[in-house]
């Protein structure tokens, strides 16, 4: 997945994110705004406040500023508190007027949610919000439209990546399947030997046939 890096400068660093961080679950928000995400960023790593976030994502691109080996001022839980310390914070754009973008971006974020999961092999229940950390109403307008409706978007995107190869398998996945090695289904099941004896003569056959052309 491509993430554009757009990281706060170290001398920022005393300012934005002080501490070493252990990733444990992500924190969403809604940035109530209607700036890009390449925008929230670079906003971010230059003004003087010392909120702070990992990641903004809109209909286009998610761009990082925060690197994840490091704390940031996102959850309004306090110096010490959990959501600050442990959360990877991610903004999701163009909440404050909504729409098809907005829309959009959520699904992009459902999709980069996803993939932090499969990453770190977190399940759901390490999708956190705002609002679980303090009392502010945030992700305001992905808690208007349904949280449930959220994370079954992120479920969604968990399923379509456990259906679909890796991506240094999927060239090769692709191929097998357009020469008929393989029928193109459940990418990352075991095999069994009568299966790898059925490709194998399937391969066999295959070189046989490109002998005698
Ligand atoms: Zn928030």
């Amino acid at each position: 997945m491509d993430i554009i890096s757009l990281l706060v400068p170290e001398d920022k660093y005393a300012l934005k994110c002080p501490h070493p961080m252990k990733p444990s679950f992500i924190v969403v928000h809604n940035t109530a705004n209607d700036a890009s995400a390449h925008n929230e960023i670079s906003y971010m790593r230059t003004n003087q406040a010392s909120t702070s976030f990992h990641y903004a994502v809109d209909d286009n691109y998610v761009v990082q500023g925060i690197p994840e080996d490091r704390n940031a001022w996102h959850a309004g839980d306090g110096p010490d508190g959990e959501g600050n310390r442990k959360g990877i914070a991610v903004e999701i754009c163009y909440s404050l007027s909504g729409g098809e973008r907005f829309h959009k971006a959520e699904r992009l974020a459902a999709k980069f949610i996803a993939h932090k999961l499969s990453q770190y092999g977190w399940g759901l229940n390490q999708v956190r919000k705002h609002q679980d950390f303090s009392k502010k109403y945030c992700p305001h307008r992905t808690l208007d439209l349904g949280w449930e409706r959220f994370l079954n978007m992120i479920r969604e995107e968990m399923v379509e990546r456990a259906d679909a190869p890796e991506p240094w398998a999927e060239e090769a996945w692709n191929w097998a399947q357009s020469v008929g090695l393989m029928d193109g289904t459940r990418p990352k099941d075991p095999v069994t030997r009568q299966e790898i004896a059925l490709i194998a003569q399937r391969m066999e056959r295959r070189l046989r046939n490109a002998n005698d052309t």
